[in-house]
């Protein structure tokens, strides 16, 4: 069973040299430092279908740099570009995480969120006054009023409703033609995972449900930084109200469908999502659970 996408870096985090600006410094001038290669937010692949890192003497000296980790001792970077935040994701994203390795994907994942929430957090939100990096990359720090603030994931829940051995689907009149994924949304303040699952496919697809059980998560790097938790919920009757301006479509389909879907059979009823994405990670925890 294959591990859902973006994660699976080797690079050790290294939380205490983050604190420890000699440690820190001694990085930057590491002769095997390497420094991730990116095209604005988007990474730069190799004619493999590899990341394109650099070499710390071949970027500039004045950037300012994330520890993103150390691989066999070693450090591995990524500049933070301002200006570039919010950026959408760009076919040459989807076309770059199709041939990169999961571990790769996983490290540009991380880094692309990153240097996101930097983009996003140049001004204090307590007093409006400018901020700094910090902690090796890992926060910023008001000049004016001191307070430090940290990268944030936002919590969101993706999920099948079942019944009767069949799942529910839906679609976005944006995706491609015949694509369907699992239905999502994020979490709200004062709710637990379970009662976002069972709020999101009411709201969506009418339907209510009961028992939620945890499948898996992963992180999402794009439209800023995003954990998706993957989820099941028991479905209590399958007649669909569809939230028309949500959802373009929603049905109901079987274990053959989804196979066929991940499969992309011939006689397929439906797109599945990229391998990347944690929706087809979901779609084949079910399929393997008949
Ligand atoms: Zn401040």
């Amino acid at each position: 069973m294959g591990a859902p996408g973006f994660t699976g870096s080797p690079l050790d985090r290294v939380d205490h040299i983050r604190n420890d600006g000699d440690a820190f410094n001694a990085l930057l001038n590491d002769w095997r430092g390497r420094v991730l290669g990116l095209d604005g937010l988007d990474p730069q692949v190799s004619a493999e279908g590899r990341l394109v890192w650099q070499s710390l003497a071949d970027v500039a000296l004045d950037l300012d740099l994330i520890l993103l980790g150390l691989h066999e001792e070693r450090p591995h970077f990524v500049p933070i570009h301002s200006g570039q935040g919010g950026a959408p994701r760009s076919p040459a994203v989807w076309r770059a995480l199709a041939t990169l390795p999961a571990e790769e994907a996983a490290i540009y994942g991380t880094a692309r969120s990153l240097i996101d929430w930097h983009n996003g957090h140049r001004f204090c939100g307590q007093c409006g006054g400018p901020t700094k990096t910090f902690r090796a990359g890992w926060g910023r720090k008001c000049d004016d009023c001191g307070k430090e603030h940290f990268p944030r994931t936002d919590p969101v829940v993706i999920m099948l409703a079942e019944y009767a051995g069949r799942v529910l689907i839906g679609r976005q009149s944006a995706w491609p033609a015949g694509n369907y994924s699992a239905l999502a949304g994020f979490l709200e303040p004062g709710e637990s995972v379970e009662e976002a699952v069972r709020r999101e496919i009411f709201e969506e697809a009418g339907v209510r449900c009961g028992a939620v059980r945890y499948v898996t998560s992963q992180p999402w790097p794009f439209g800023g930084s995003q954990l998706m938790i993957a989820c099941i919920a028991q479905a209590e009757s399958d007649i669909l109200n569809i939230d028309t301006k949500e959802l373009e479509d929603a049905r109901w389909v079987s274990r053959d469908e989804v196979r066929a879907a991940l499969e992309d059979a011939p006689n397929k009823s439906f797109g599945a999502p990229p391998p990347f994405a944690i929706a087809n990670t979901l779609f084949r925890r079910w399929v393997a659970e008949s």
